[in-house]
């Protein structure tokens, strides 16, 4: 029997909800139930039909309700619905998961961890590099360069790698990461050109690792493109240098492509054919099962591989849904329509697209920045743009622009001054102008009110 929505929000008072208010929850009751989905499209519990505009939570690339994908998944719980890969067991999807990963993978990076969240594979990365360097006698060589405005996750480690901002109000790791300067030239590179602000960020990175000591740092970790963090996009070269500079100091980077990969800038992976270098490891989950099941994954290099997998001792890491039967089944299906349908091909340029269409709103005097690349977009909204002050946190901004899409039939993420669009892969031109224009009228209508 459907349940009406004062059924459901009643319900839901015993609901701990992440990333909110909750006082304000207890107060007012959650804001939209989605009852169901298809496509590139969910439905409210009122029947209201509204556009992904950010594919679940820039996850569900392939679109909502495939039936291929249900089925695969049926069938493997019908089949082999547990077993764990802990103590020398496997089962057929996990193996058949991580090869296909590893040959989807850059260069050498051809071993797998699967994890359930992001959050786990960035842990699961840390830990597997301090386990690799106590291996290698070099037990000290533990910290790890972050970087502001990045999102790495919400475990303890995970978040102390986040940008510090979300740390207040709980006690992080943060013993263990250093943060370098956001690579954000609009926001942080002043009077700087971008060649210039560059070459700061690279510099203050040299210092940081001089100061710290090489002998000490394990990782350097970041995001191709900063998600969470508002969408940032670092100045064209930033990757490749970073990544130089990590080669050169003994240090592995690690590409944090939990929301980048799997076609979201209209490739499997970014960090080699959108930023030209091949990380140490490359976390991932989101898209690698497009959202049908939890599942992420710390793919390493052969050179980590090798020393984890010799011959002093246990590899001490485990999860007991590690490379859960459900979850690789879903990786797997998931690939497979990837490859056949040609979505990251035509991501290239359908969301090359949907970047120059959001690009156009730069004629609207509230939007101070569009910002990102492809189906990962950013619009920051400011007071004024000649000084790019910005409207104070009261004025909620960004959760009014929110607002007026979804009374429209667009449902785009509100982050402070900042509105997030990550939609479905499946877009097509009339739905991309759409959500042009829905972003237009909720924008003008906002600016007018303010
Ligand atoms: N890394 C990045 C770049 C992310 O965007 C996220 C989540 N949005 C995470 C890690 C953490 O993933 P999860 O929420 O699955 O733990």
């Amino acid at each position: 029997m459907a349940k009406d929505t004062n059924d459901i929000l009643a319900q839901d008072a015993h609901l701990i909800q992440s990333f909110a208010d909750l006082n304000a929850l207890k107060q007012q009751g959650a804001r939209t139930v989605i009852s169901r989905a298809k496509g590139a499209y969910v439905y409210d519990s009122e029947g209201n039909e509204l556009i992904d505009g950010i594919g679940g939570l820039w996850c569900v690339n392939i679109g909502h309700g495939n039936e291929e994908m249900v089925s695969a998944i049926s069938n493997q719980l019908q089949t082999l619905d547990f077993y764990s890969t802990f103590y020398n067991f496997t089962h057929p999807a996990a193996a058949a998961l991580a090869e296909k990963i590893a040959q989807l993978a850059p260069g050498h990076l051809n071993a797998v961890y699967f994890g359930n969240s992001g959050s786990v594979a960035n842990d699961s990365a840390i830990r597997m590099l301090h386990h690799y360097n106590i291996r290698k006698g070099k037990p000290n060589k533990k910290l790890v360069l972050s970087r502001h405005g990045a999102y790495h996750g919400s475990t303890h480690l995970a978040m102390a790698m986040t940008t510090p901002g979300y740390s207040e109000g709980w006690h992080a790791a943060s013993e263990l990461v250093h943060h370098l300067r956001s690579p954000h030239h609009w926001r942080e590179g002043g009077e700087m050109t971008e060649v210039e602000f560059l070459d700061a960020l690279i510099d203050d990175l040299k210092q940081s690792i001089e100061r710290i000591g090489a002998e000490n740092i394990c990782a350097f970790i970041a995001e191709p493109i900063q998600g969470a963090g508002g969408v940032v996009t670092a100045p064209a070269g930033y990757h490749k240098r970073a990544w130089e500079i990590c080669q050169a100091n003994d240090i592995k980077y690690v590409a944090d492509e939990v929301v980048t990969a799997f076609g979201r800038l209209g490739h499997f992976f970014a960090s080699e054919d959108v930023f030209g270098m091949v990380p140490d490891i490359i976390t991932t989950a989101k898209g690698l099962t497009s959202g049908y099941q939890p599942l992420s994954a710390t793919i390493v290099s052969d050179d980590i591989h090798e020393v984890i997998s010799g011959p002093d001792g246990m590899f001490l890491h485990g999860m007991t849904y590690s490379g859960h039967p459900a979850a690789a089944a879903a990786g797997l299906t998931n690939i497979d329509i990837m490859e056949r349908e040609g979505i990251p091909e035509r991501v290239q340029t359908t969301g090359k697209q949907f970047e120059n269409n959001l690009r156009g709103l730069m004629d609207i005097e509230l939007v101070g920045e569009v910002r990102g690349s492809h189906f990962m977009m950013g619009i920051e909204f400011v007071k004024d743009r000649a000084t790019k002050a910005s409207h104070p946190a009261e004025a909620q901004v960004g959760l009014k622009v929110a607002r007026a899409c979804q009374k429209r039939g667009l449902i785009a993420r509100p982050l402070g001054n900042v509105l997030i669009l990550s939609p479905t892969l499946i877009m097509d031109a009339p739905m991309i102008d759409q959500i042009e224009s829905t972003l237009r009228d909720a924008i003008t209508e906002v600016a007018a009110g303010l």
